[in-house]
């Protein structure tokens, strides 16, 4: 969304819109328009400006704002994108080798 680094499908954060307002949704499957943004901060600094609300078809009110800031504020800069495009398929589950 108005980025155009290619990155890791799973580097990507999907942001989905509710009721009480935009919320991360790290199923990826929850109900509602979503929204995809790179999990690194400066490309929700650029969507927190105008594209996030155009592609939730949605205003973003102040807590909303807040409430992204808040999560956004956990996220890796730039500087760790080389990192996040080599992240490797989750191994939750699945066996470990002795
Ligand atoms: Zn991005």
């Amino acid at each position: 969304m108005g980025c155009r680094q290619v990155l890791a499908k799973r580097a990507l954060v999907r942001i989905v819109r509710t009721e009480e307002g935009p919320r991360v949704d790290p199923t990826g499957k929850a109900a509602g328009r979503g929204a995809y943004l790179h999990a690194l901060r400066s490309c929700w600094e650029k969507g927190l400006k105008g594209p996030l609300a155009y592609a939730l078809k949605t205003e973003l009110t102040e807590p909303d704002r807040e409430f992204l800031r808040m999560f956004m504020a956990r996220l890796p800069d730039e500087a760790d994108e080389a990192d996040l495009a080599e992240v490797k398929p989750d191994q939750e589950g699945a066996e470990r080798p002795m």
